[in-house]
């Protein structure tokens, strides 16, 4: 293995910046050299800037090293950012702008048209948009990919099996989502506990778009939106990690059960340090996905599908599940920084 490559998080000390650290951790090709978070944790070691809330203790490497502004130069080759929109729009373009990959968490560049949204396994052809980025916004060395929605995760890859094989037309789908999805401290314990909430401010449009670019065709240097519908509803739920989707599907041909499920069953993984071995798992147990058993399946980056059935209204129904911080957020992007290096392109 050559040398590593050292990775900075902006956004180090939440949610998402926690999994990015435990997911680092005797990485073969990464090795964390800045974490920067806001003024409140700046100046501080990571350990005492950082409410760790993950299972297991914090690295030892992690917690000695100086959070800092979310500002360029920071001391690395390229950088994660788990920022909240609000900040990472400017934040990001300005570490692009400095010369850094900038391989993002945030909602904010996800659909720009110059932009890559990935799931490397689905769309990894779409890295094609970064030369293109770069020359539009004059970025030099640096550029921005993005990772989609969490909940958008949880369906997109099953619906791009049933597109490549047999055409989408329109989706109807429920998400009930993990309360880390709001990250830290998230939604307060009164609202949440025995609770369902029919609302997550600014979801529903995303899950509603995300997935028409992914399973997008990059063709004349753009990407060409999947010509299909979604209608969607986000609930949260009183779940810790792991988002569901309820979908309904009618597709423009004509599948058997059978066929629906090898094209989920077999649509390939990639051979990446973070790939699992099944990218999706049809699970043919009655009462499966759940989020306490299923989400760290393939260590918390494989899909899981289940009740399939023909739909009265719609051609299928079926509910998958991903583990929304790790295949949701961190474990892509950093599956994302991988593809980036084996295209040469980092
Ligand atoms: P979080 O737990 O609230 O963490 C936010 C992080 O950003 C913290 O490190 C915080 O630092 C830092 N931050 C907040 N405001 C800042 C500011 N003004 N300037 C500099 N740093 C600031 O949130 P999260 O759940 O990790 O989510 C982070 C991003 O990832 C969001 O854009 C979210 O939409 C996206 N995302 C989250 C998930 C998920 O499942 N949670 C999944 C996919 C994508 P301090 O600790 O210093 O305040």
């Amino acid at each position: 293995m050559s040398r590593k490559y050292r990775v900075g998080i902006l956004g180090a000390t939440g949610t998402v910046g926690q999994r990015f650290v435990q997911l680092l951790e005797n990485h073969p090709q990464f090795e964390i050299t800045a974490l920067a978070a806001s003024d409140r944790s700046t100046g501080k070691p990571y350990v005492e800037a950082c409410a760790w809330k993950l299972a297991g203790k914090m690295p030892d490497f992690v917690k000695n090293i100086t959070v800092q502004p979310i500002e360029p130069p920071l001391d690395c080759d390229l950088v994660f950012s788990s920022l909240p929109s609000s900040v990472a729009r400017e934040t990001e373009e300005a570490f692009a702008r400095a010369g850094y990959p900038v391989i993002s968490n945030s909602s904010s560049y996800r659909m720009d048209e110059d932009v890559p949204l990935l799931i490397a396994e689905i769309n990894h052809e779409h890295v094609g948009l970064i030369e293109k980025q770069k020359q539009k916004r004059g970025f030099g060395k640096g550029f921005i990919v993005t990772n989609p929605n969490c909940a958008v995760v949880s369906f997109a890859p099953p619906l791009a099996a049933l597109h490549r094989k047999f055409g989408v037309e329109e989706v109807i789908v429920t998400t009930l989502q993990a309360i880390s999805g709001a990250g830290y401290p998230g939604v307060p314990s009164l609202d949440i506990t025995d609770n369902v909430v029919p609302y997550i401010a600014g979801e529903e449009p995303k899950v509603e778009t995300e997935a028409q670019k992914i399973l997008g065709k990059f063709t004349d240097g753009g990407i060409e939106k999947a010509d299909f519908t979604v209608s969607a509803q986000c609930f949260r739920v009183h779940v810790i990690d792991g988002h569901t989707a309820s979908v309904r599907v009618n597709l423009n041909q004509t599948a058997t059960m059978e066929e629906v499920i090898e094209a989920i069953n077999t649509f390939p993984s990639l051979d990446l340090y973070s790939s699992p071995k099944r990218f999706m798992e049809y699970c043919d147990e009655p009462s499966r996905p759940q989020p306490r058993l299923d989400r760290d399946s393939g260590n918390g980056m494989t899909i899981t599908v289940g009740r399939l059935f023909p739909d009265n209204v719609f051609d299928y129904r079926f509910v998958s599940l991903s583990h929304n911080t790790v295949r949701g957020a961190a474990g892509s992007a950093v599956l994302n920084a991988e593809l980036l290096i084996s295209k040469g392109i980092i």
